[in-house]
């Protein structure tokens, strides 16, 4: 089918060979996967990691996330360990980030990995994705496919829309399965999540059989106060709230409400599943239809309801 936008390619063999020609060359590419798009380039070349920084306009300091098809890749570049075995096994390929001990011998660009000794590596199990490792055969650095501290795209649509004529290549993989981002676990101490998302801290306990720890805010990031607003959809966002104020948009949760004038409903029959997937998109609709602030009713704070108040949350910050 014939889209509007130039730049954004079906995802069928030949687009998938254009691709690895994208990624050959050192080029960054729009790439989807089941939580939100990524912007992909080979996570060995210094030459497109510096790329994804420019184009993102993110900061040198904030590492990337590998993502690579299965452990094969995988372990020339880091330490692997028990608990990343078991979480491996129940959770990947999956929407689930780990954090692991580089190898010294890794060849992940330093540029990509802010010159840790660590490394955030994931697994996606989104079909194109994986087709587009298969056939390029090296790791792909992704962040989000978004300007830094603005909100995750989740369609080929919203990658297009944040970079313009700057990116040449998207691969259309439709709407995002899940919508929000990983979850984040570090594994190289005792495990504890770095950001809550789509797998949940119940789930992830129960795989390893012990509890684990939220960590808050991640340490890596230097100057902290710079991070700190996030996921931003570029108005003011307040949480918690039970109506709109007059001209507000409203983002609403369950039947009671209905989708009229300035109320968005993220779920009519409450799921919280649906909640996330809608999240980002609901906010991109209400900054197209030029309100000039969000107001959120209080989200149950269960299961993916912690990662869904997590992104708010960081909306919200000044
Ligand atoms: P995104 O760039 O949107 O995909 O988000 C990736 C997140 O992973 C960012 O918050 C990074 O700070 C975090 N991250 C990447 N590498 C590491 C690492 N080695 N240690 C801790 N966090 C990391
Ligand atoms: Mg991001």
């Amino acid at each position: 089918m014939k889209n509007i936008y130039s730049n954004i390619y079906e995802a069928n063999l030949t687009n998938l060979k254009k691709a690895k020609k994208n990624i050959e060359n050192n080029n960054v590419i729009g790439m989807p996967t089941e939580t939100v798009y990524g912007l992909a380039g080979n996570a060995y070349s210094n030459k497109s990691v510096k790329k994804i920084f420019r184009l993102k306009k993110r900061p040198n300091f904030n590492p990337l996330i590998i993502h690579f098809r299965d452990l094969k890749k995988l372990k020339n570049e880091v330490i692997l360990n028990k608990d990343f075995i078991r979480l491996y096994k129940a959770f990947c390929p999956g929407p689930i980030t780990f954090i692991l001990n580089k190898k010294k011998k890794s060849k992940i660009s330093k540029m990509a990995i802010a010159g840790k000794k660590t490394i955030a590596v994931r697994f996606p199990k989104n079909k194109i994705a994986r087709s587009l490792l298969k056939i390029v055969n090296v790791p792909l650095a992704a962040p989000s496919a978004n300007i830094a501290s603005k909100l995750s795209p989740t369609s080929a649509e919203d990658v297009a829309d944040e970079f313009g004529n700057k990116i040449k290549f998207i691969l259309d993989g439709g709407k995002c399965r899940f919508g929000l981002e990983s979850t984040i676990i570090d594994l190289t101490t005792k495990p504890s999540i770095l950001r809550p998302g789509i797998i949940s801290k119940e789930k992830i306990q129960k795989a390893l059989s012990k509890k684990i720890k939220n960590r808050k805010g991640i340490k890596i990031i230097k100057s902290p106060g710079q991070l700190k607003l996030h996921y931003s959809p570029g108005i003011p966002v307040k949480m918690n709230k039970k109506y709109p104020q007059k001209n507000q948009a409203f983002i609403c949760l369950g039947k009671k409400f209905r989708n009229t004038k300035n109320y968005f409903n993220l779920s009519k029959n409450g799921s919280l599943h649906e909640a996330a997937n809608n999240l980002y998109r609901t906010m991109r609709k209400i900054k197209k239809a030029k309100y000039k602030s969000i107001a959120v009713i209080k989200i149950p704070n269960r299961g993916i309801g912690q990662a869904i108040n997590d992104r708010l949350k960081k909306a919200s910050k000044k």
